[in-house]
């Protein structure tokens, strides 16, 4: 053994994601990287006078715990948003803007989400006085629950140079008083006078929103996250937290594409390269094929079972997904392609073939994957495409996916034990904050019971599809790190391979302890970035 371990994890349960030994006794970690897995007796070799040793007491670790599509940004904006859901008076949503007022510099603009006056007393829209009253400095923006009103303090009206002079606009109402004042709140079109005045976020509040949503994260035990969809200005702040060694949650990124100026800047230059000491990495282009079968606006083959005359729509034209796929392939670029119904899927994939991706080591992604033709499930495989899944999205459309597909239809639906069947490399994510951030009680639990949290339904939506426990955490941790480029040193738990490991409270010897178990420990290349407070 030549170095002395810094850190040694023993007595637990190691899911090793290695076939051969998926399950070890102890690791052993020095310089970041992993020394020694194995019986506690070979590891504690690696035991010095200054080694940590940590007691699992049975405690199960996970390796290089990833999020495969996820909105860190996004997260962080929801999370920095005031969430007023709930509150029972005007007042008290106040004092929740007050709260998070004094968190931030004077004079931001303070934006939220969330009231309901039908939970009041007086059952009336709140008025702009109560906020004066507790935040005078700020410009303070509230959304109502349905996002179709919004409530302004008066600074915010004065920026939106709404005054008893101002008009209702078409499709909009401003609230006014006995005197034609405003009252504060806005209903609809109106609502847009104010926005308009939202100056665009600056790169300060663009740090914090990333700084909290690397910390939510972090707490969740994820070591890694494929940020999807991020302008070239969010990719300016993640590149300077990571110089200044902020960022310590691994960011693997994909840029919008949905801009042709903004693909084209990206492809006149060089992607970056995965490597252990990077943070940042932005290797990927994102475009979206279509749109989400919630809203119908999923590509179809043939029409949806609810609404006949409807197909959905593609929201990026074929030749422009070929066009761009094929100078990505010739440039080193990543593709990822947003693709939900089966028609969009089909023609993702002719966009790829096409583009000559057969034979060539692209790792071009379909995220989402989620409805397919039954002959384009082998295609995946053939092409080397990744499909890029997120088993939560199959509990939370459970209850309408089949009206929206037809009983038939659903054979290809959510289908990841088909395409695992077939040779596809499958990756798992979330796509918080669409679903909740949690891997463990989420991701995993959904892939391995096909249940929601509550357990329904028995025995799990279309069951016949769920995955093992060790192919769902190989989806969330080896097969994440390849479709990442990152293969070489992470992945999985063994010598050499840098230290990104998540310590639960508990093993986990069935999917009831997905649901319960809780994160303890938060290891990023040897470094413990989070540790659970009891
Ligand atoms: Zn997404």
């Amino acid at each position: 053994m030549d170095h002395e371990a810094d850190l040694i994890l023993r007595g637990g349960t190691i899911f090793t994601v290695v076939p051969a030994r998926p399950r070890a006794r102890a690791v052993a970690i020095a310089g970041g990287r992993i020394v020694a897995v194995g019986d506690e007796a070979e590891v504690l070799r690696a035991r010095g006078p200054h080694t940590r040793v940590v007691e699992l007491g049975g405690r199960a670790v996970l390796p290089a715990l990833t999020d495969g599509h996820a909105h860190l940004y996004g997260l962080g904006r929801a999370l920095d948003q005031v969430d007023l859901r709930g509150c029972p008076s005007a007042e008290a949503c106040a004092d929740q803007v007050a709260a998070a007022a004094r968190e931030r510099p004077a004079g931001e603009w303070l934006l939220g989400r969330g009231w309901d006056q039908n939970r009041f007393a007086d059952g009336r829209f709140p008025n702009h006085a109560v906020l004066d009253k507790v935040v005078g400095g700020s410009p303070v923006w509230m959304r109502r629950v349905d996002g179709h009103a919004g409530w302004a303090n008066a600074r915010a009206l004065a920026a939106g140079g709404v005054t008893a002079h101002t008009a209702d606009p078409p499709g909009g109402r401003i609230e006014r008083d006995s005197s034609g004042a405003p009252t504060g709140v806005l209903v609809d079109n109106a609502m847009q006078l104010v926005e308009h005045a939202i100056p665009p976020v600056t790169a300060a509040a663009r740090e914090r929103t990333i700084l909290a949503a690397q910390s939510y994260v972090l707490a969740r035990g994820l070591t890694e996250v494929h940020e999807m969809d991020i302008d070239a200005a969010t990719v300016e702040v993640y590149r300077q937290l990571a110089a200044a060694g902020r960022l310590q949650l691994r960011v693997y990124a994909f840029a919008d594409g949905a801009d042709d100026a903004a693909v084209e800047r990206l492809l006149a230059g060089a992607p970056d390269r995965s490597a252990p000491e990077a943070r940042f990495t932005l290797r990927g282009i994102k475009l979206y094929a279509d749109g989400a079968l919630g809203s119908r606006g999923a590509a179809l083959l043939a029409p949806y079972s609810d609404e006949p005359k409807n197909s959905g729509l593609m929201v990026t034209p074929p030749e422009r997904m070929e066009r761009i796929a094929r100078r990505a392939l010739a440039a080193g670029w990543q593709m990822a392609i947003h693709a939900i119904g089966d028609r969009a899927n089909k023609l993702v994939l002719d966009a790829y073939e096409h583009a000559g991706c057969r034979g060539r080591d692209h790792r071009f992604r379909v995220e989402h994957a989620q409805v397919l033709a039954l002959d384009d499930v082998p295609r995946f495989a053939a092409l080397g495409v990744v499909a890029s899944m997120q088993p939560t999205h199959a509990t939370s459309d459970m209850p309408w996916a089949e009206a929206r597909l037809g009983a038939a239809r659903l054979a290809g639906a959510y289908a990841w034990r088909r395409l695992l069947d077939a040779g596809a490399s499958l990756v798992g994510g979330s796509d918080f904050p669409v679903e909740k951030v949690e891997p463990i009680g989420g991701g995993l639990y959904a892939a391995v019971t096909r249940m929601d949290p509550a357990g329904q339904p028995p025995g799990g939506w279309l069951p016949d599809q769920r995955l093992s426990l060790d192919e769902a955490v190989r989806a969330f941790t080896a097969e994440a790190a390849w479709a990442a480029f990152e293969e070489a040193w992470r992945g999985h738990a063994a010598p050499g391979q840098v230290a990104d490991l998540t310590v639960l409270d508990r093993d986990l010897p069935d999917a009831a302890a997905l649901l319960k178990a809780e994160v303890d420990l938060t290891i990023v290349g040897g470094r413990i970035v989070y540790e659970r407070q009891r």
